[in-house]
């Protein structure tokens, strides 16, 4: 009777946590349960990420991102003052080193208008150098309301609320799910070591999406790729280089952000991360290999069409992965004066994009319902920042796609 549930969210990430902790709030009597796989909670990206509350700017305006992002940071903001989640509104500039990058540097202000993102400016050199002495670049664009915070803090709150709120409701570590099994009315889940049943089911499995999709007896288009993102920290004699945030204009062709500078809540200034295609979904390490993963990977079309397409970026990303010359060549866009001695190469992360047929990379967050379940398939950045908007926009089809009363 105690592992009978109402709903089973798998993957005690930060998306899982905030779709629980907003299927609390509306409906505080449903018995709920987070089962994640690790021994601890927001394992992967939302503790390997680089912990900046995103402002909205680069989005496609009316898209999942656009919305979830600029309502949850809101929402994000004030949630870590009404907890003293410790965080700071810092700010960031994104500099323009090149004429060829000001169109789309333009297009990212415009993004930032339209998605109702607040105190943004296009700046000038002399701007550029008042706010970061060591940067330079021929325009940038300040964006104020960016800030910093660390996403494991904010899970861990979420999942203490979630408790909270009823003791009936779980969120238990060491619960790897293995299999389902369909009844007429509920689901088992079978975890390493348990079993639930629950009526209907959530999956917010992060790099294991597609897989925990399936799994379940959903089948997804898209399948998963990962893509590793190295950090360099600032070392102490580089560290006061930076003040705040700064940031490249993005390549308008990937969903990545290029290489940058972040200062972090918890002190020092990380530099990175580049996006490397891993063979190993969970291996952080520059050499990590899973024979599974790969053998998935290469056996998915839109692998080869994505190789296809961009291997230029794909050799010029390993390059920055192995060479530590190569990777301060491209911090010294932003901070020309950075040296070999103020970088040391620190920890990574591993991004989960999905990934279409096409070898297309979605861009947006993507959700796929299946008879009592709901399977998250597409949470990249800003998933973080978004989480209390994303998480609550999960809630509300969920009530609706599972009739919740
Ligand atoms: C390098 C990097 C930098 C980023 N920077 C930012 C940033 O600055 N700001 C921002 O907003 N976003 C950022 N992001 C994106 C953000 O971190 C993600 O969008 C977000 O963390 C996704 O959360 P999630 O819960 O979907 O995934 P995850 O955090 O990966 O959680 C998924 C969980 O599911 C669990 N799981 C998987 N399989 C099972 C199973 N079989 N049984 C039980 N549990 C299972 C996993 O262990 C994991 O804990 C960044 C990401 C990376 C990798």
């Amino acid at each position: 009777m105690e592992n009978n549930f109402d709903i089973i969210i798998v993957g005690g990430g930060i998306v899982g946590l905030a779709t629980a902790y907003k299927l609390t709030l509306q409906h505080p009597t449903k018995k709920i349960a987070v089962l994640e796989k690790e021994n601890k909670l927001a394992a992967h990206q939302t503790s390997h990420n680089s912990g900046v509350i995103h402002s909205g700017i680069y989005y496609k305006p009316g898209s999942y991102k656009a919305i979830n992002c600029v309502k949850g940071r809101h929402e994000l903001v004030a949630f870590a003052k009404e907890y003293k989640i410790e965080h700071d509104i810092c700010g960031k500039i994104i500099v323009a080193t090149h004429e060829s990058e000001l169109a789309h540097l333009q297009k990212v202000y415009n993004n930032g208008i339209a998605n109702g993102v607040e105190d943004i400016e296009i700046i000038d050199p002399d701007k550029i150098k008042e706010i970061e002495p060591h940067c330079t670049g021929i325009k940038a664009l300040r964006v104020g309301c960016t800030g910093i915070i660390d996403y494991s803090d904010v899970s861990e709150k979420y999942a203490e609320l979630i408790v909270a709120k009823s003791p009936q409701n779980k969120v238990l570590t060491n619960q790897k799910v293995v299999a389902f099994e369909k009844g007429e009315q509920q689901t088992t889940v079978i975890t390493t070591t348990q079993r639930f049943t629950a009526k209907h089911i959530i999956t917010t499995s992060g790099i294991q999406a597609d897989r925990m999709a399936k799994l379940e007896g959903s089948k997804s288009d898209a399948a998963i790729l990962g893509f590793r993102g190295d950090y360099y920290d600032l070392t102490e004699k580089g560290i006061s280089k930076v003040k705040h945030l700064i940031y490249p204009v993005p390549n308008p062709k990937f969903p990545f952000l290029g290489v940058h500078f972040t200062r972090m809540i918890k002190g020092g200034v990380e530099c990175g991360p580049n996006a490397v295609f891993v063979f190993d979904r969970e291996g952080y390490s520059r050499t990590s290999f899973s024979f599974k993963d790969t053998a998935e990977a290469l056996a998915f079309k839109g692998t080869w069409r994505f190789f296809k397409k961009h291997w230029r970026f794909g050799l010029d990303e390993y390059r920055g992965a192995f060479s530590k010359t190569y990777f301060l060549k491209r911090l010294r866009k932003l901070i020309p004066d950075l040296q070999m001695e103020d970088i040391v190469s620190a920890r990574c992360g591993i991004r989960a994009m999905a990934t279409g047929a096409e070898g297309e990379m979605l861009d947006d967050f993507k959700i796929e319902k299946k008879g009592n379940a709901m399977h998250v398939i597409n949470s990249p950045s800003p998933a973080a920042t978004a989480s209390l908007a994303y998480g609550g926009e999960i809630a509300n089809m969920a009530t609706e796609y599972f009739n919740l009363k």
